[in-house]
């Protein structure tokens, strides 16, 4: 169904109506200025060679005291897909499985399905907030289970996990002896507090990113945060896969950080803002959501919708969403990203309540 939104936005776009999209987690906002100014420079002073496969070291060392970690824990990858990915293809083999629990980022499943790894994925609702069911993700674990993944906070629901059920994951993660991954992408712009995996007992792995906190999604710059096992392995995949991250973005991304905590605040009440009107125009319509904890999304339902139908003729009212098809089996409910220029949103919102009034 992706691919038939996809076309019929080029479609319509190519007779000149314009598309509002709010289908794509993408930023809006240009990669705030010093960053790319950064990256010209280190570009100019010849940052332009090959580098260490585990990432430059002021980088890794900045990060590590961000996470309250060694150096040798932080493997700078290109943007955390690489990251997830990386960690899937070292600790999984064929005919093992992972579960993940459910409306999730795709990207996940078919990642696992490329390795031959089973997804068990445990369905989470609306109507519970959104909570981890622990039983059922307790009665989906095997002998060939391999690996949790957590995505704290979540796409598409923005929700960010209650400390107590990620409490309780881990203690029968480390019972099993099964790993924990958690896709913490979101969680230093969350608007609520999110307790990153690494806070809790036993040993785990993060992957975080650069692209949502700073705007730098096409730069392609992540890391993971693991035991020095996990991320040696990494930095041999990277020896023979990618290299290096270019380093003038590694130097970019030190800026980053070094003006973390002022575009943190900025992008965070951005977000907020948009999270807030979209709670606004929904309240008065038949559409059920719960309010993001988070940046970029929404997912709401309408009892008894279709939204591969719904969003495929949004489209002919000039805007784009994500059906379920992206997320796993939530057939009722579709993905509004909050990402586009804020007149477009709001007009883009209040053309999808009127369809829900
Ligand atoms: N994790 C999640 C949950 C995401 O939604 C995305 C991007 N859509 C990513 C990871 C990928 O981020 P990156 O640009 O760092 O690869």
């Amino acid at each position: 169904m992706l691919y038939e939104i996809n076309e019929k936005i080029i479609k319509l776009e190519m007779e000149g109506r314009k598309i509002i999209k709010l289908n794509i987690g993408d930023p809006d906002q240009q990669t705030p200025m010093e960053i790319i100014k950064t990256a010209i420079n280190a570009m100019k002073k010849g940052k332009t060679k090959y580098a260490s496969a585990a990432g430059e070291m002021r980088l890794r060392e900045a990060l590590a005291e961000i996470h309250e970690v060694d150096a040798d824990n932080i493997v700078i990858t290109p943007g955390s897909k690489w990251g997830v990915f990386a960690v899937m293809y070292l600790l999984l083999s064929k005919g093992d499985n992972i579960i993940i629990p459910s409306p999730h980022w795709t990207a996940y499943e078919l990642a696992a399905k490329s390795l031959g790894v089973d997804v068990k994925l445990v369905k989470t609702r609306l109507e519970s907030n959104w909570e981890v069911n622990v039983e059922d993700l307790k009665a989906a674990i095997n002998n060939k289970t391999k690996l949790i993944i957590l995505n704290n906070p979540n796409n598409p629901t923005s929700k960010v996990m209650n400390e107590k059920t990620v409490e309780k994951i881990v203690s029968i993660a480390n019972e099993r002896g099964i790993k924990i991954l958690s896709d913490e992408v979101y969680a230093d712009i969350s608007f609520v507090k999110t307790k990153s995996l690494l806070e809790f007992e036993g040993e785990h792995i993060v992957v975080r990113s650069f692209s949502k906190t700073f705007a730098m999604t096409g730069w392609r710059i992540g890391y993971v945060i693991a035991d020095k096992t996990l991320t040696d392995k990494i930095v041999k995949l990277n020896q023979i896969t990618v290299t290096n991250v270019p380093v003038f973005l590694q130097e970019a991304a030190l800026k980053a950080l070094e003006l973390r905590n002022q575009i943190i605040k900025v992008m965070r009440k951005k977000y907020q803002k948009r999270a807030d009107l979209a709670c606004k125009i929904f309240l008065d319509t038949k559409l059920k959501f719960t309010k993001p904890e988070a940046p970029f999304y929404i997912f709401p339902k309408s009892e008894g919708l279709n939204s591969e139908t719904f969003s495929f003729n949004l489209l002919d009212k000039g805007v784009a969403v994500a059906p379920r098809t992206s997320f796993g089996d939530y057939l009722e409910h579709f993905r509004i990203s909050l990402t586009a220029p804020d007149d477009e949103i709001e007009l883009g919102l209040k053309i999808i309540a009127e369809a829900f009034k």
